[in-house]
């Protein structure tokens, strides 16, 4: 009797502590689950000509710290990109840092400091600026030195705002430009971003065609077990951007219904959006030259009527519920989107 007893109380601890274990696991997954890594664009250093696109080195210095006292881990993009497409889980201290235009700052004033906290890198190559020897741009013998300590990717040949292009001119445009990566460098680059950040369904289609791995944009966001890797949120560290801001970001799970391209007539009829998390009531969207508003979620459903005329060439969209946030670019495109 007391033997069972004993048994029986035994049998309660193992199964108490089973069921500890079995909660604690599911926090931990439903942690990792939900986690978010960052990456950022920067351009140039140290270079107070452009304030708005420039990081000064003490800017970067104070940046650099900040990630490697809180325990962020500096990645390359490779291993990011990686992990989605194997679908591996997405650490919320994962940072990728990149640099956009292969600016002779970045090479004169800032690779000393990368190399220094060996914090890996993606440098995006603008081709045509390089092979003309622009003279605010790397050459390629720099470029070379710089493939040591991070990679070589490409944006474009001629650098150009791509929804103004014909599918013929894009078409031809990389190609010259990854011959030219080759040529000059040996190297075949595996991920793009679009020069200014602007794209479309178009755009993207032409830019799929080159088999990049990845495609990365300049939208607000973070990245999730859930992005597309062909179209990567990146923020950008310029001018008075706050690192510790932008680190908060999550990306918000969401079906944009409509608007799904730039709106025929310019005028935005309404948003319609599926939130994957139907517990939320409300929201915020913004849009560009409007501003911020609220707007009702009913059964996780955003429906709202805009009828607003579109005041920029490049609008973007952003939906935001706390510190979870997308966005959507707005851009009209001279060729059509078909
Ligand atoms: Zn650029």
């Amino acid at each position: 009797m007391k033997l069972q007893k004993l048994q029986l109380q035994s049998n309660n601890i193992s199964t108490s502590i089973g069921i500890k274990i079995f909660l604690l696991s599911l926090f931990l997954s439903y942690g990792l689950l939900f986690a978010d890594a960052h990456i950022f664009v920067y351009h140039r250093f140290g270079d107070s000509r452009y304030p708005s696109t420039n990081t000064t080195i003490k800017e970067l210095k104070e940046e650099f710290e900040y990630l490697k006292n809180r325990d962020y881990k500096v990645i390359k993009l490779e291993t990011l990109v990686n992990a989605l497409k194997n679908h591996k889980d997405i650490d919320d201290r994962w940072v990728v840092l990149t640099i956009d235009d292969n600016f002779k700052s970045f090479y004169q004033n800032a690779l000393e400091i990368f190399k220094k906290y060996h914090y890996p890198f993606s440098l995006f190559v603008y081709v045509q600026a390089t092979e003309d020897k622009y003279p605010d741009y790397t050459s390629w013998k720099e470029l070379k030195e710089i493939s040591k300590y991070g990679s070589i990717e490409f944006h474009s040949y001629s650098h150009p705002h791509m929804t103004q292009k014909s599918n013929k001119y894009l078409r031809e445009d990389f190609k010259r430009g990854l011959n030219l990566i080759k040529k000059r460098v040996n190297i075949t680059p595996k991920y793009f971003a679009y020069p200014y950040g602007e794209y479309d369904k178009r755009v993207q289609k032409i830019t799929k065609e080159f088999g990049f791995e990845a495609i990365i944009n300049q939208n607000i966001g973070a990245i999730s077990r859930y992005s597309d890797i062909f179209s990567l949120d990146r923020d950008a560290l310029v001018g008075k951007s706050s690192l510790k801001r932008k680190l908060r970001y999550k990306e918000l799970h969401l079906n944009l219904i409509e608007p799904k391209e730039y709106p025929k007539n310019g005028i935005l009829k309404k948003i319609m959006a599926k939130l994957y998390d139907k517990s939320i009531k409300s929201a915020k969207y913004y849009l560009s030259g409007y501003g911020w508003s609220k707007v009702e979620v009913k059964d996780g459903l955003i429906d709202k009527k805009i009828d607003k005329k579109l005041l920029k060439k490049r609008n973007r969209l952003i939906i935001k519920i706390g510190n979870k946030i997308k966005t959507k670019l707005l851009i009209k495109d001279r060729y059509g989107t078909k």
